[in-house]
């Protein structure tokens, strides 16, 4: 072992085991002088290859502690795309409520500016419920550079020269962010490296921010009932919105059946005709058949017209549960499908949403 770390990931440097973090090839270390990233990490840059290392929670936890007893600002990152899915429910337990700044990030991927707003007030109605405390709030996109320097200037009215931790669950954005902050403080481009696999950061990271405090960008907490755990990098890529998702209305009467790609089943059993409003990325298909036809369509189309989650995937992603809902027209709700987005449903009546049993599938009050 030795005591250099990886730039990208924050692991400490060995060339022993490939399938360990912080491998390199011996010969390139040696050739190698003060910049070194991993060969995970060199790889994630050059090839966007797959990686299967993975942060224990042990070491997730062992290092949130470490955390709680420094009085840093804790910039709280969650996707307002899958809100609930990349929520961490005991951030008060794990770090103290007076120091958090909440960031919803991925706001761009709503076309209205206007829902900026109601996605704020659900979020603020929502964390008074549940009894979340935090200091300060707010929404931004890592692609929009305005919104990055008015982070960058709400961390520096709020940290009061004490180390800055930016924490959340995977896939938030977390490492985006944290790049081009640094890069606002020092000018580099790309230190730490971005992907949609998982935990690309393995350990924390720090960054000096001048001479008595850090930014410390700290591993994801895996989010297993997030479809990211079980699919594969061609399907991530492919369910994964890059840009803003165009709301798709569909007229649904009863009797009709709706199906998000092979994800998610919504059958409407009983009520008056109704809007279905899907909240996914454009790529993704929304399908609607006869309700009566729907079993043995799903047998038949599962690998061709409905393609994905493929076998291997849906092996991971568990049985099939159904939920039944209602909805009325003074209860409009979204079908929240973590790592998928969601579908709002307007008008009257009672659907049966079924589901593979290791994904959060919620149902909440309509967001926007
Ligand atoms: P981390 O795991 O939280 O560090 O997340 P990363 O920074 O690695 O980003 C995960 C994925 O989300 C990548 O595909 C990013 O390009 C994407 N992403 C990050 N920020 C945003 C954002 O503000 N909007 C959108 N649409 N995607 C984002």
């Amino acid at each position: 072992m030795s005591d250099i770390k990886c730039i990208g990931c924050g692991a400490t440097i060995q060339t022993d085991n490939i399938n360990k973090k912080g491998y390199i090839d011996k010969k390139v270390l040696e050739n190698k002088k003060d910049e070194f990233y991993c060969k995970r990490c060199f790889d994630l840059k050059h090839y966007n290859k797959e990686s299967k290392i993975q942060t224990t929670l042990d070491e997730y936890l062992k290092n949130l502690q470490s955390i709680k007893k420094d009085k840093g600002l804790i910039v709280y990152i969650v996707d307002t795309f899958d809100f609930e899915g990349s929520l961490i429910y005991n951030i008060n337990d794990i770090v103290n409520s007076n120091n958090i700044l909440l960031v919803l990030n991925k706001i761009d991927l709503y076309l209205d500016s206007l829902n900026r707003n109601k996605i704020k007030s659900y979020v603020l109605k929502y964390l008074k419920e549940k009894n979340i405390k935090i200091k300060d709030i707010m929404l931004m996109s890592s692609f929009n550079d305005n919104d990055i320097k008015d982070l960058f200037d709400k961390i520096k009215e709020l940290h009061n020269n004490k180390n800055v931790y930016f924490v959340g669950m995977t896939n938030v954005g977390k490492s985006t962010i944290v790049n081009k902050i640094i890069k606002m403080f020092t000018g580099e481009e790309d230190i730490i490296t971005v992907s949609n696999t998982l935990n690309t950061t393995l350990e924390n990271i720090y960054i000096p921010l001048n001479e008595e405090c850090f930014l410390v960008d700290t591993p994801g907490l895996l989010n297993r009932n997030n479809l990211i755990y079980f699919l594969d990098k061609k399907t991530l890529d492919y369910i994964t919105p890059k840009k803003y998702v165009k709301p798709r209305t569909f007229q649904l009467d009863p009797k009709q059946t709706l199906f998000v790609q092979g994800f998610v089943r919504i059958d409407f059993i009983e009520g008056e005709r109704s809007s279905f409003v899907a909240n996914v990325s454009n790529n993704v298909l929304v399908h609607r058949t006869k309700l009566e036809n729907a079993t043995e369509f799903y047998e038949k189309h599962k690998d061709d017209i409905l393609l994905y989650p493929n076998k291997s995937e849906r092996e991971k992603l568990g049985n099939f549960v159904t939920k039944k809902v209602k909805f009325s027209k003074d209860n409009k709700i979204d079908i929240a499908i973590s790592g998928l987005g969601f579908v709002t449903v307007y008008g009257t009546g009672y659907l049966n949403i079924t589901y593979f049993n290791n994904v959060k599938v919620i149902i909440r009050k309509a967001m926007i």
